[in-house]
């Protein structure tokens, strides 16, 4: 690697429209590769920088941007022609610069940053109407017409949503479009021309509500930075339900008055459906949306959109940062302490970081939002680099929830089963008084752990380092980690007694099990991310809550977030130490930022909320501060421990995770990666130790740990170290700078 500094972007001066007497470009592809390739520009064409061009690349035919001019390496007699330019509106300079500043910190080659910046070949072509395919509910198979699985799986999938084009259907569906083609032709689905999706044109003239007078300082506070028309990061700060979407919202429209785009990332769009209803009712039309979860068509008039200046407000999880934005002036990152803003595969990269690079290259403020910061964010807003604007109390005086603590030593719940006296009469006297409850449990399926009784056995995944997991519903074993699954079996695998093999712990579906016993009336049921399909059924799953159509909720991660029940009134934490075990850096504030997540969504209607933390540990730091609602003192002591230990945000953190199918080879690089390792009196190197998952779907992983102080540049150091370490094709040496997960 080669581009380790920020500054190799092209100055603002510098946007010529030819390029020298030999009229050659470096043309940067979507490609893992360091630097632009050159090309020739053939006569006739006119070519500046930020414009998407079609070049050839072997047998290929590729879309790049003219990055630059070139860098001469190439004898000009041997440079291949670019073959044309697509009719979009160029990157424009800040774009990329942003990829060159993303991949150097992230020390990725800048082509796979690009890659993420046009991830859409399709949107590059002019739009035309899609031919797409609809459901057709009442269709027979005609006579001979076999119903193969593939096929069948195409017909559940259109008959559940929107028609979509063949590509796309073949995609979902793991088949090849002839499979959908076929389908057609045997008129089991009707083809339709799909119209270009529809691009909301939110409305900022549209008054807000009244806001209260500490809300419209808030509000007041972030138009004055937006007016200032520079970069400003502002932290809102302030307790769920304090009304900070409200207050960000009037930024919003401050900025589209302005006649700018905006940016909103939420750290799970899927999870978002309220909010999307919320922004649509506040500004008269939806927002532009950028999720996995699109069809084909849909990003690629998104992208467009984003590209032409017709989407005003894009909202999206971590990778909508990367869109086209032809005029950005606000980015607002929602929840910004989540751990979803760390994409851990590919370029390693954290969306709230580099969001703040954004606005900072962008020259325009980012408003970072949550009621429980990042310790990293907390330490920038108490050194004043971020301007904290603080909202107090509930809005409407609605008063926090009481948290209590069940100490589990004491209050024991019977034999195999996991709530506690306490919580159970807790949740009789809240169904009694036909209100809602829900019962908190980060852990999906049955049971995190079958071991057989009569020699101890456990069931491992074949793959991974990790149990698997029974997930009765389902009636199998499933791996977490790597999606390996195997049919839920009476005998014992290795000394193949009968009857032995038990369930050790619980996950949601026991403690549904547990609630059905005790509460047989109650209208329950469990949210978790393999038990809701999809965006949709999640939206109808919070909506039957909020109509209150169910009484009793058991859930995990996915109900923590943002969601609004009036009728709530009481959480149970089933197992309140789950997040603090393993012990990596961030788990106490982890553990914290989550218990309090799902701690407010109790009493956020007129009615007060309790909460119910079940606990081995009631006097653990993150238990107490819970139960006496002080997140500043929680905070102080985090930073303290973080400064002793010189870790992160006081200390510079880079890991590398060496990886392979042949441990002999993986092994191999590791030592020799230790054995080069810079160290010195200020920089260390832990390890090479095998990972906490050692083995992660069939590869062999080796971890070392590079530490260094806060003032340090951390990406020279690892590029110089991987430069004296020869690497074989077979492994794979992944660098995670400022590393938040330890597995
Ligand atoms: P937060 O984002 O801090 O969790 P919200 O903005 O979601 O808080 O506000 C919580 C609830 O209070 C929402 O239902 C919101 O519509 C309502 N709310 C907040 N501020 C106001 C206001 N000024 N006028 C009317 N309703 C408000
Ligand atoms: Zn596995």
């Amino acid at each position: 690697m080669t581009r380790m500094v920020a500054s190799s972007a092209p100055g603002r001066a510098a946007e010529p429209t030819l390029f020298g007497a030999e009229r050659r470009v470096g043309v940067l592809l979507p490609l893992p590769l360091p630097e632009p390739y050159d090309y020739r520009v053939p006569p006739g064409m006119d070519l500046a920088p930020g414009d998407v061009v079609a070049v050839p690349l072997g047998p290929r035919q590729l879309a790049g941007v003219v990055w630059s001019h070139g860098s001469g390496a190439v004898d000009g007699a041997k440079l291949k022609p670019v073959a044309h330019r697509f009719d979009v509106p160029p990157m424009t300079e800040d774009q990329r610069r942003f990829i060159d500043w993303v991949a150097s910190y992230t020390m990725t080659p800048p082509g796979q940053v690009l890659r993420m910046a046009i991830s859409v070949p399709a949107a590059l072509e002019p739009p035309r109407p899609l031919l797409a395919y609809a459901a057709k509910p009442d269709a027979e198979p005609p006579p001979g017409f076999k119903m193969t699985p593939q096929r069948r799986r195409i017909l559940e999938i259109v008959a559940d949503g929107p028609p979509r084009g063949a590509a796309d259907l073949a995609e979902a569906a793991a088949c090849g479009t002839g499979v959908v083609r076929a389908l057609a032709e045997a008129g089991m689905l009707e083809p339709v021309l799909l119209p270009p999706t529809p691009i909301g044109a939110p409305d900022w003239h549209r008054p807000g509500p009244d806001l209260s007078p500490a809300q419209a300082a808030a509000a007041a506070a972030l138009k004055e930075r937006l007016a200032a028309g520079a970069y400003a990061t502002l932290l809102l700060d302030g307790v769920t339900g304090s009304g900070k979407t409200e207050v960000y919202f009037e930024a919003i429209a401050a900025a589209l008055a302005a006649g700018k785009q905006v940016l909103v990332l939420l750290p799970e769009i899927a999870l978002s459906a309220q909010w999307l209803e919320r922004f649509a009712r506040r500004f008269g039309a939806p927002p532009a949306e950028w999720h996995s979860d699109l069809t084909g068509a849909a990003r690629r008039d998104t992208w467009r959109a984003v590209a032409d200046g017709r989407a005003r407000v894009v909202v999206g999880a971590r990778s909508a940062l990367f869109l086209p934005y032809r005029e950005l002036g606000l980015i607002i990152v929602d929840e910004e302490h989540d751990g979803a803003y760390k994409q851990e595969e590919g370029a390693i990269y954290h969306a709230r970081d580099m969001a703040v690079a954004r606005a900072h290259i962008g020259g325009f403020p980012i408003v970072l939002v949550s009621a429980t910061p990042s310790l990293e964010t907390q330490v920038n807003a108490d050194s004043h680099r971020y301007l904290r604007v603080h909202l107090p109390g509930r809005h409407g005086g609605a008063e926090l929830p009481d948290v209590r603590l069940i100490d589990l030593r004491q209050d024991r719940p019977p034999a195999r089963h996991w709530l506690a006296p306490t919580l159970r009469k807790a949740l009789a006297e809240t169904l009694a008084a036909g209100e809602q409850a829900m019962l908190f449990l980060n852990r999906r399926g049955y049971a995190p752990l079958t071991l057989c009784r009569a020699c101890g056995h456990r069931l491992q995944c074949p793959n991974c380092t990790a149990w698997l997991v029974e997930h009765r519903l389902a009636r199998k074993l499933q791996c977490h980690h790597c999606g390996y699954s195997a049919p839920m079996e009476n005998k014992c695998p290795n000394c193949f007694e009968e009857g032995t093999m038990a369930a050790c712990g619980p996950g949601v579906e026991r403690v549904a099990e547990e609630v059905a016993e005790l509460f047989p009336d109650a209208r329950t049921a469990i949210m978790a991310s393999d038990t809701l399909f999809g965006p949709r059924a999640i939206q109808e799953m919070v909506r039957k809550v909020a109509d209150h159509e169910l009484d009793l909720l058991i859930g995990t991660q996915v109900m923590a977030k943002g969601h609004h029940f009036p009728m709530l009134t009481l959480v149970g934490v089933v197992d309140a130490d789950l997040g603090l075990a393993g012990g990596d850096l961030r788990a106490g504030e982890r553990t914290y930022q989550l218990l309090h997540q799902v701690a407010g969504r109790a009493g956020r209607g007129e009615r007060p909320g309790v909460v119910y933390l079940q606990t081995y540990m009631p006097e653990h730091p993150v238990m107490q501060a819970l139960a006496a609602g002080d997140r500043d003192g929680f905070y102080a002591l985090e930073a303290e421990q973080r400064l002793e230990a010189a870790m992160p945000p006081f200390g510079r953190l880079a890991a590398l995770i060496v990886s392979g199918e042949d441990e002999g080879a993986v092994d191999r690089v590791a030592y020799a990666l230790g054995r080069a390792a810079p160290r010195s009196d200020t920089v260390a190197v832990l390890g090479p130790a095998p990972a906490p998952l050692a083995l992660l779907r069939g590869r062999h992983r080796r971890r070392l740990l590079l530490k260094a102080p806060r003032g340090v540049a951390v990406q020279p150091l690892v590029a110089d170290w991987l430069g004296r370490v020869e690497v074989p094709s077979s492994v794979r040496v992944q660098v995670d700078v400022d590393p938040y997960s330890f597995l």
